[in-house]
Parts: structure tokens; C-alpha cells; sequence
């Protein structure tokens, strides 16, 4: 998957003709293979823009800071970012008359070790589900597919699971990387920020810690659309997706199947409800 050259054809012509003051795409870190999101301003930077299979930011993220916001942006998504577009969309926290977006038929992007990413095995949206120009062969909507590490969990007594989640939630620093490079994460003020928690304290406790993780999965219930981006900032190398994908699957099954952001307008898993819901999963 290389879509290089279309990329920085696209910026170059949005510039010259004057209809974006940003592009938002990827560049070489500049000292290994890997890749960073970079913001480019000026047409003469094109050049440094660049896609392939290590592509693995979620684009979405930087709409949502100062030098994005109110401004003329192009930007790069794929599947799983483009969701999370759709419901900053949906939530009002960008305006669409604003965006140039280059969609990504995706095929998948690598982890650290050089394989397929876990998310992209799973992936159920490969395809950008919004775009003013797409890049590549869709290749459609795939069969939703529980979490592989979910389910193993699953298979686990309580006290197993208890367990293993004090040894995960020990290890968090409470950075808020996660939350910081979340697209959904843009409160001005955020309820888990160590100066202002005062519900689940500012020391760095491995309670603090499950209090705010656990507190921060579920404002993303519902919403995340599993992109990882939460999880390639931790410096702490927690695996985040198993509170995500848990969540998801809880949704999926009791929200007429609902994925976050396939569809423009979504309104989100919570506003999908029956009368003859059983609501036999709510403790
Ligand atoms: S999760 Fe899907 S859309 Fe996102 S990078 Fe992987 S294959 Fe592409
Ligand atoms: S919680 Fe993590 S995986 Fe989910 S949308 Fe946010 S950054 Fe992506
Ligand atoms: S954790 Fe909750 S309050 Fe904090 S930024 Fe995310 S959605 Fe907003
Ligand atoms: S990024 Fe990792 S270490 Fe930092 S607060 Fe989130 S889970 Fe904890």
C-alpha cells in the first residue's frame, strides 16, 4: 500500500489553488522506518508527505487542537480514522465545509514487530466511510469478529481477571497520553486530569489509575472505533484495546449492533433503544 505520490499531488494542487491553509498526512520520523504525523503549511512542503503500511496515526486527533481549528484543513483517513471523524462531525467539534478529506482504501497498516496490526485483522471498515476523494479499491465491510485478547480474558475466572488487571493498571504513569491522542478525547476540561481530578485523586496510585482508566473507557463507549492510537502513546505499553474491544462487544451486542461512526450523522449507541429492550446486561 503506497499512495505517496497521489498524496502529495493532492496537497500540492489544494494549495495552488488556494483551498486549505493546513494538510495533515505523514512524514519520516527522519532517523528510522517509521512515520509521524506532520502538519504542512506551505506548497513548497509537499514533498515530505508520504503513505504506506506504516502509516499508523489516526489523522483525526489534530482537529481538534489550536493551529486546526477554524482553518482550511486537508487531511489523510483511513477506515478507522475516518469514523472518528464522523462523529467529531456528529458531535459538532468540526465543521465539514472546512475539510478536504483524501479517503484510504485501506489494507492494513504494521505493528512494531513489522506484522499486520491486530486492529487491522479485525478491522471491520477498511474503507474511509467519508471523503471528498478516495485512493485505492474499496474492498467493503467485514464481519464484526470479537476481539481475540477479549476473548481469552473472557475465559478467565474473576478473581484471574482481578488479578491481571491490578498488574496492567500498576504500571500506568497517569501521563494521559491516551487520552490526549484520542480524536473523541477534546473536553476543555477533562475529568481525569491529574490537577483537576478530585474524584479519583492526583497521586499515582494503582487505584487513581483503574479509577481514571476505567472512567475514560466508558466515555469512549460506544464511540471508539478503534484506531490504537491510545495505545501506540503509552509509554507504559498497556494493553488499552481490552477495556475498549470489552466494551465494544458489550455494545455491539446490546445496541442492534452497534460500531462507532459508520455512518454520517451516527448519533451513537445510546441513542439506539427498543422498548422490548431485556437490559439484562446492566448490573
Ligand atoms: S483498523 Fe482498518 S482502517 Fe484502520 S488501519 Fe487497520 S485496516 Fe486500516
Ligand atoms: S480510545 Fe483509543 S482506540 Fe479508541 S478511538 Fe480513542 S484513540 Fe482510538
Ligand atoms: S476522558 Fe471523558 S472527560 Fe476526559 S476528554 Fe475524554 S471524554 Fe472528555
Ligand atoms: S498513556 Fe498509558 S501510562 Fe499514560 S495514563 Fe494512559 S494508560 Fe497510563
Amino acid at each position: 500500500m503506497d499512495y505517496t505520490k497521489q498524496i502529495q499531488d493532492i496537497a500540492g494542487r489544494l494549495f495552488s489553488e488556494n483551498k486549505i491553509d493546513v494538510f495533515i498526512g505523514y512524514r519520516n520520523t527522519g532517523f528510522d522506518e517509521n512515520q509521524v504525523p506532520v502538519l504542512i503549511n506551505q506548497y513548497k512542503d509537499v514533498d515530505q508527505l508520504l503513505f504506506t503500511d506504516k502509516s499508523v496515526f489516526n489523522l483525526a486527533n489534530y482537529l481538534k487542537y489550536e493551529h486546526t481549528r477554524n482553518k482550511r484543513v486537508g487531511l489523510v483517513v483511513k477506515g478507522c480514522d475516518s469514523r472518528a471523524l464522523n462523529l467529531m462531525l456528529t458531535e459538532k467539534q468540526v465543521k465539514r465545509e472546512n475539510l478536504y478529506v483524501v479517503g484510504i482504501a485501506c489494507k492494513g497498516v504494521v505493528d512494531e514487530t513489522g506484522e499486520m496490526a491486530q486492529n487491522c485483522i479485525e478491522c471491520v471498515m477498511p474503507d474511509a466511510v467519508i471523503f471528498d476523494e478516495m485512493l485505492g479499491t474499496p474492498s467493503g465491510r467485514r464481519e464484526y469478529q470479537e476481539n481475540a485478547d477479549v476473548r481469552e480474558l473472557d475465559g478467565k475466572t474473576l478473581t484471574e481477571r482481578q488479578e491481571y488487571f491490578e498488574e496492567v493498571f500498576e504500571s500506568c504513569i497517569r501521563c494521559n497520553a491516551c487520552r490526549h491522542s484520542c480524536p473523541l478525547c477534546y473536553c476543555a476540561k477533562c475529568c481525569i486530569d491529574q490537577e483537576t481530578a478530585t474524584l479519583f485523586q492526583g497521586a499515582n496510585t494503582t487505584s487513581s489509575a483503574f479509577h481514571a482508566l476505567m472512567t475514560w473507557s466508558l466515555h469512549l463507549a460506544g464511540r471508539c472505533v478503534d484506531c490504537r492510537n491510545c495505545e501506540k502513546a503509552c509509554p507504559s505499553h498497556l494493553p488499552l484495546h481490552l477495556l475498549h474491544k470489552q466494551n465494544e462487544k458489550v455494545i455491539y451486542g446490546n445496541f442492534q449492533e452497534h460500531l462507532a461512526g459508520m455512518i454520517e450523522e451516527d448519533r451513537g449507541a445510546f441513542y439506539k433503544y427498543s422498548l422490548s429492550d431485556p437490559d439484562d446486561f446492566i448490573m
